[in-house]
């Protein structure tokens, strides 16, 4: 199936650079959130972003303004309906994701595919609540987008072939590249990620070493660009336990069970860089290490 205008629901953090590499690509977009202001600050960050590869000589003044041209947004869930393919970006709770669904899919064509950005909902029952499982999946970017070269593209049981294909076909006109998952909890890179993550705190929490070591370590001993804590606080601590909480719920291992510390860290609201404490106090001109 040809792809030549995307729909993308919430215009976010993750939504605003999905609809930058597609744009950038040569697809149209329409962008669609709630709020005018998350829309307003959203063409404002492409811009930012996109000028940002200007000046580093990635893409040229005219491609910048061609992509910028691509974009139109709106407040209206239902002007999507023309959108080939529509990725659901919008926050990570499975009720709003499937209002969205259900406001959308009247207007939507019957060949349009449907996918979401989700990190953690299940594929499968979001995909059976629409009129088009075979025609829904996953379409999981890393943030930040316009950097990270993975996407991972996951079937629910119902997912058909051409619509994989499709997806497929839209990650490499985006010079990206596809891992193909399973519909299980937290795919693949988030699988084996955070209790990578998890079991960094748990070294802290049982004294085996100290931020600095346990990072280090990592730095210098197993070539790891970021340490795991200096990574946990990246991502937000928030986030690394809701999906230590998606991998012990759904899997009923106790191999996944959230670090104690890791929890009190999120009771503290010290959530990391987002809240300028985690497990380093950003607040003054380098990070100190906070045990
Ligand atoms: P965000 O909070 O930055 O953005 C969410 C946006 O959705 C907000 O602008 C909000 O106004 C909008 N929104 C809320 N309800 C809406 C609705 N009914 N219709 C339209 N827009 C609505 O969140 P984010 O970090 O961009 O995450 C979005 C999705 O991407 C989530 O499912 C998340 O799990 C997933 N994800 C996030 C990351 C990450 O690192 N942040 C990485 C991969 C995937």
């Amino acid at each position: 199936m040809d792809v030549n205008t995307v729909g993308v629901v919430g215009a976010g953090q993750m939504g605003n650079g999905i609809a930058h590499v597609m744009a950038l690509a040569g697809y149209e977009v329409l962008l669609n959130d709630v709020s005018q202001d998350a829309l307003n600050a959203a063409l404002g960050r492409i811009d930012k972003n996109l000028e940002r590869q200007v000046s580093r000589e990635k893409i040229s003044a005219e491609e910048k303004a061609a992509a910028m041209g691509r974009i139109r947004t709106t407040l209206t869930l239902t002007d999507l309906g023309q959108a080939d393919l529509v990725i659901e970006a919008a926050a990570e709770r499975e009720t709003v994701k499937q209002a969205i669904f259900e406001d959308l899919l009247p207007h939507l064509k019957p060949e349009t595919i449907l996918t979401s950005n989700t990190s953690s909902i299940s594929i499968t029952r979001l995909a059976s609540r629409t009129d088009r499982p075979e025609k829904f999946m996953g379409f999981h970017f890393m943030n930040p987008v316009p950097v990270m070269q993975l996407v991972e593209l996951i079937r629910g049981i119902a997912t058909d072939e051409p619509t994989y294909r499709t997806c497929l076909g839209v990650v490499e006109k985006l010079g990206k590249t596809a891992a193909s998952a399973e519909d299980f909890p937290a795919f693949i890179v988030n699988r084996i990620l955070m209790p990578m993550i998890n079991e960094a705190v748990y070294t802290l929490y049982e004294g085996v070493g100290n931020v600095q070591s346990i990072d280090q370590s990592m730095k210098l001993g197993a070539n790891h660009p970021m340490g795991p804590l200096e990574l946990a606080d990246f991502i937000g601590l928030d986030t690394c336990l809701a999906i230590m909480n998606v991998l012990h719920d759904g899997l009923a291992d106790t191999k996944y069970r959230p670090c104690p510390l890791l929890t009190k860290y999120v009771e503290a609201g010290w959530l990391g860089r987002k809240t300028q404490r985690g497990f380093y106090d950003y607040r003054g001109e380098s990070p100190v290490p906070t045990r």
